[in-house]
């Protein structure tokens, strides 16, 4: 567990990753400005009528940070954490992500400030579909497209599509549906779109184990968040031979230094509400000693601002790979560059979920369905040329991976500007 929740200072994080790439690259000027900030913030207050028949008002958040490249992209996040700054950081990690996996896409993120455990499903349903309809003409299909986050998954995608749909002309019913990813593969979901970010984060260690002749047989890893990233990055790098030793999600922090199945603690959090608390298969320990687990990768799939000035000197790991956005904060960075730690950044390590967004919108527009087989090499295809750039440009510019990859992707909006200008 998280030793701090911390509400701001993400969005910190990012102006400063920002400013030191654009200093590296030599961004132009009028680009730099038009970066450093968003394009627009929609804050809503809805009302929603509780199981027990009352009234409550819940406050939503959709920060738009840039569209140069396409219409906005990012997920919907449901967590009591979740403020503008943290959507203004996320959404900007959005436009970066996109630019760098090449896609035609802006950044965008939001949710609701809320902690979904506390109502029940038909309360989330009401809440997610009166939210829908508070956003309004804001999200669309080629304006803006939502996708899961922490606490979202692909049944909020089906009703958000579901009462997008239903409050368009029905002639647009169908085509409306691609207003957000994720979605079940029932309802216009792409097959391997449930763990194309796991899949992406294993696609992008494999490639650094490569790169530095590493073998992942063996190897032992951690893993901070047991959903949709930490489960799927779990399977995918068990598959590699590497062995889970210990798990931290919000109900507690578990250890074996003999292995831990990831099936078997999938299997476990179905029965326990999603939590790994009580799993009997590994010991529980203690949260803030969790980073300093002798192991030599590190998956932090949770929350922003995990790994900070407090714990990054006591890491033994040789890498982190970003699982979650944002999780290693500037200071903790540059303690943990300094001591020789490689960090796949996340705006290249989890894109493989935005990735497999993309192929889901284009299977909708195309009226396409596509099977798993096509889906996961169209993944991997797109993440390898990612890393490959970033590490070009890391050492064409002779910086750390993550200035390498913000080169990448600055590069890609600031042709676009000088082609097209600043209207009018
Ligand atoms: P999720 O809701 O499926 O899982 C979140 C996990 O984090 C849960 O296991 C939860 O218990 C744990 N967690 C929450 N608070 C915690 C705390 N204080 N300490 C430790 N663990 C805590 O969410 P997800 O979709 O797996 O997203 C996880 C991260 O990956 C987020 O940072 C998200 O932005 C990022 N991400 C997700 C996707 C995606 O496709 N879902 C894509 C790219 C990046």
């Amino acid at each position: 567990m998280e030793t701090k929740t911390k509400k701001t200072g993400m969005y910190e994080n990012v102006q400063v990753q920002f400013n030191k790439a654009a200093d590296v690259m030599k961004l132009d000027e009028g680009v730099r400005k038009i970066l450093s900030s968003t394009n627009s913030e929609i804050v809503v207050h809805f009302p929603v009528k509780m199981d027990n028949g009352k009234t409550e008002v819940f406050t939503g958040f959709r920060v738009q940070h840039n569209n140069a490249l396409g219409p906005y992209k990012g997920g919907l996040r449901y967590h009591p954490t979740l403020d503008i700054d943290a959507a203004r950081a996320l959404a900007t990690w959005m436009t970066w992500k996109t630019a760098l996996a090449g896609l035609p896409y802006g950044g965008g993120k939001g949710g609701i400030e809320i902690d979904p455990s506390k109502y029940s499903l038909a309360e989330l349903e009401r809440i997610t579909r009166r939210f829908t309809f508070a956003l309004g003409e804001n999200i669309g299909p080629d304006i803006d497209i939502p996708a899961p986050d922490v606490n979202t998954n692909a049944q909020t995608m089906a009703w958000i599509a579901d009462t997008f749909a239903s409050t368009k002309p029905p002639s647009t019913r169908f085509t409306s549906m691609s207003v957000v990813t994720g979605k079940p593969v029932g309802s216009g979901g792409l097959e391997g779109r449930d763990r194309a970010t796991g899949f992406g984060v294993v696609a992008t260690i494999k490639s650094w184990a490569a790169a530095k002749g590493i073998e992942l047989k063996n190897k032992k890893y951690i893993v901070q968040g047991f959903g949709n990233v930490g489960y799927w990055a779990s399977h995918f790098l068990k598959e590699s031979g590497a062995e889970l030793i210990a798990v931290q999600d919000a109900s507690g922090t578990i250890y074996n230094d003999k292995g831990i199945d990831p099936e078997d603690l999938f299997q476990y959090c179905l029965t326990n509400k999603g939590n790994i608390a009580g799993y009997k298969k590994a010991d529980a320990f203690h949260a803030s000693e969790f980073f300093a687990i002798p192991c030599d990768i590190i998956i932090p799939a949770a929350l922003g601002n995990q790994i900070t000035e407090g714990n990054a000197s006591r890491i033994k790991a040789v890498l982190i790979a970003e699982g979650a956005n944002g999780p290693t904060d500037t200071i903790a960075e540059e303690i943990l560059l300094s001591k020789g730690i490689d960090i796949i950044p996340d705006i290249l390590c989890n894109s493989g979920g935005v990735i497999g967004s993309y192929f889901e919108w284009l299977q909708n527009r195309r009226a396409e369905i596509w099977k798993i087989e096509k889906v996961l090499p169209l993944i991997q295809e797109k993440i390898d040329t990612a890393f490959n750039e970033t590490v070009a440009a890391a050492k064409k510019h002779k910086t750390d991976w993550r200035t390498g990859a913000y080169v990448v992707a600055l590069e890609r909006i600031e042709r676009t500007y000088k082609e097209r200008g600043v209207f009018p």
